[in-house]
């Protein structure tokens, strides 16, 4: 029986879980992480493929399943823990290719993108998240998660799956997403803390005028906006990546060092 706090829907379709490896061009040498290894479906593949495969999976029972399926496999290593909490700053460069559990999503790219090792993340995601991972301004999904995305990484939708390919089937859509680890963010800002600090407090008020939504940030933003040239009636959903780092790098000039 599937738990669904867990987020246990099963993809088994041999041809779909294909193309997600496929996706992820898993070369001989390359170390993958696998979260939420499920029934091993996936992990199956990624073990012909990889030198390396490590499997993460929270529920005991599937993991029991796992062990005992994998057993003679000599190329896989398989932790019964979550994946929150794993220690990925200790295991060198590796790829994620997951079908991750939807209500991780936001965390685990967070803690990967923090930990900052990872070459590609392959993922099958919610459809309206993997829309927001790459939505730009002016779009409905543009948001603060699109912003931090897409300053260390390059994100591309591949393929969506329709939910009658999971057991159980979901209440929504899917999107296998790549996403790769720039050299340099998308943009250079003075100090990334401010830069992070002024897109939340801005995204934290989208329908409000960015004016008003920087008034933590700094002490007179209608002055300061108009002085630097940004319109402060532009809500957040208007400023771009580049707007945001221009932001922050004029407010910076004043920082204290
Ligand atoms: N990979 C399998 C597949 O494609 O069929 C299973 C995918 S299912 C969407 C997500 C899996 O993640 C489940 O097996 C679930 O038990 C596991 N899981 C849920 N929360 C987890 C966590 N915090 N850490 C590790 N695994 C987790």
């Amino acid at each position: 029986m599937a738990k669904k706090k867990l987020g246990q829907h099963f993809l088994r379709n041999k041809e779909i879980l294909q193309r997600i490896v496929n996706v992820a061009e898993i070369e001989p040498q390359d170390k993958v992480v696998e979260i939420g290894a499920g029934m091993g479906d996936l992990t199956a593949l990624l073990i012909e493929q990889a030198r390396e495969v490590i499997a993460i999976e929270i529920d005991p029972a599937l993991f029991r399943i796992l062990k005992e399926r994998f057993r003679q496999r000599q190329n896989l290593k398989l932790f019964n823990q979550d994946a929150l909490k794993f220690p990925y700053e200790e295991i060198g460069q590796f790829k994620v290719v997951a079908n991750i559990p939807y209500y991780i999503t936001k965390p685990i790219i967070f803690r990967l993108i923090e930990v900052r090792n990872f070459i590609s993340m392959t993922l099958t995601v919610q459809k309206e998240v993997a829309q927001r991972f790459i939505a730009v301004p002016g779009s409905k999904a543009y948001s603060a998660l699109s912003i931090i995305v897409q300053y260390y990484t390059t994100a591309e939708i591949k393929f969506y799956i329709p939910a009658k390919f999971f057991s159980p089937p979901p209440e929504v859509e899917s999107a296998v997403i790549k996403i790769q680890r720039r050299t340099e963010p998308a943009v250079k800002v003075a100090d990334e803390k401010i830069f992070f600090k002024i897109v939340k407090s801005a995204f934290g008020q989208r329908r409000k005028m960015i004016a008003n939504s920087l008034k933590s940030v700094v002490d007179e933003p209608k002055e300061f906006l108009n002085k630097i040239g940004i319109n402060p009636l532009k809500r957040a959903e208007e400023l771009s990546i580049e707007d945001f780092a221009y932001i922050t790098n004029e407010l910076c000039k004043f920082c204290k060092k």
